[in-house]
């Protein structure tokens, strides 16, 4: 048996090498380096996959939320509804912006906000929402936008860990992950579903006059060349990553197709085992599974992830600690609301191995040393 990892990239790679060398070498002959024709193929083909009509790259995710940001007429002080239970780059670019990050609750069966607990915590002072999918399942787009709406409100999605991932309206209409709010933003990081060989990101958004600006701050607020409109950023995709996305782009739904399988192995091995819950998965979205992410009786998630890590099993906390508990947030955040599903999801999540190249043979030893502790 192959050695057990969180992500098999190189495994990955290996199935698409002689493509992916021959883009990279063209790449290198060619010397385009920055601003290649191989980011406008690349941006143009994700801009078709996701069916919206303007997709920027940048140089990563964090960057994209932080552009989205800076494109919106946010104001110091302005609040952002975030949710605790996210990673840190979500609420981090809040407040680089001088802007105020309100962390609330999430829900705990899709681990995502929800229209309701965004409407609790709205303010005269507050913005924009940013919704994050979180390991690879929507958030309620069509009641967080309603919302959206009677306030007044920018939507930025932080898709992530979901691109790709079709969100399903009541009236059956059906959407990319990304799309439905003002902006998406998207990362690229290697171990991402659509990962590239080193950094990379996107934002995506329907509004034309909202893509000339995001375009123009990530290249120093430029309108053309020695012409600064906007204070922006430097934040671009290299060539070489625009090529390998391009290549990587074409096998997406097939590498969701093979996490899902995955996923639903584990499910059906582990589902009804006493002090284990297996990830649910909601109606209105379909599930990419960035990761696969059980819920574990709290007294026992620790030593189980330290088990399985004596047998040669990598598992992960995603995440360990609520954002608003983060010494940097402490003085600059907000919280609304008690935070009780938060807490309790850091203290008992843990993600399994999951990824493109998973063998049967794999998920079996896994599950099997599952079983042996919870037994003893
Ligand atoms: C990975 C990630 C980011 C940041 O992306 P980078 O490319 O690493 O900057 C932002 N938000 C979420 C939810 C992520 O998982």
């Amino acid at each position: 048996m192959e050695k057990i990892q969180m992500v098999d990239l190189k495994g990955q790679y290996l199935k698409i090498k002689s493509a992916i060398d021959e883009a990279i070498n063209d790449c290198i002959e060619s010397a385009a380096f920055i601003n290649g024709p191989q980011v406008k193929t690349f941006a143009g083909d994700l801009a078709a996959y996701l069916d919206v009509p303007h997709v920027i790259p940048c140089a990563n995710g964090t960057d994209a939320l932080q552009i989205a940001m800076m494109a919106l007429d946010l104001n110091r002080g302005d609040e952002v509804i975030v949710p605790s239970f996210t990673y840190v780059a979500t609420a981090e670019v809040i407040g680089l912006l001088g802007l105020t990050p309100v962390m609330v609750d999430v829900d705990p069966v899709s681990f995502n906000i929800t229209a309701d607990i965004i409407k609790a915590a709205i303010s005269p002072k507050t913005k924009a929402i940013v919704p994050v999918h979180l390991f690879g399942q929507c958030a309620d787009m069509e009641a967080i936008m309603k919302v959206a709406k009677e306030h007044n409100l920018y939507v930025i999605e932080d898709t992530a860990q979901a691109l790709g991932a079709d969100y399903h309206f009541a009236d059956g209409q059906v959407m990319k992950a990304g799309t439905i709010g003002d902006i998406g933003c998207t990362s690229f990081f290697p171990s991402k579903n659509l990962g590239c060989y080193g950094d990379g990101g996107a934002l995506y958004t329907r509004n034309k006059v909202l893509a000339e600006k995001i375009s123009m701050i990530a290249n120093h607020g430029q309108v053309k060349k020695y012409v600064h409109k906007y204070i922006g950023v430097n934040s671009r995709l290299d060539s070489i990553q625009a090529a390998i996305l391009t290549i990587k782009l074409k096998h997406l739904d097939e590498y969701a197709t093979a996490r899902e399988k995955a996923a639903t192995y584990y499910d059906e091995q582990l589902k009804g085992l006493e002090g284990i819950t297996t990830p649910f998965r909601v109606a209105n979205s379909t599930h990419v599974f960035h990761q696969y992410t059980l819920q574990v009786a709290t007294d026992k998630r620790d030593e189980l992830k330290k088990y399985l890590e004596s047998q040669g099993i990598p598992a992960m906390i995603y995440y360990p600690v609520p954002l608003n508990e983060q010494e940097a947030f402490l003085e600059i955040g907000r919280v609304h609301g008690d935070l009780t599903v938060t807490e309790r999801l850091c203290k008992s999540v843990l993600s399994l191995p999951i990824h493109t190249e998973m063998t049967q043979v794999q998920q079996d030893f896994i599950v099997g040393k599952i079983k042996d502790f919870l037994k003893n």
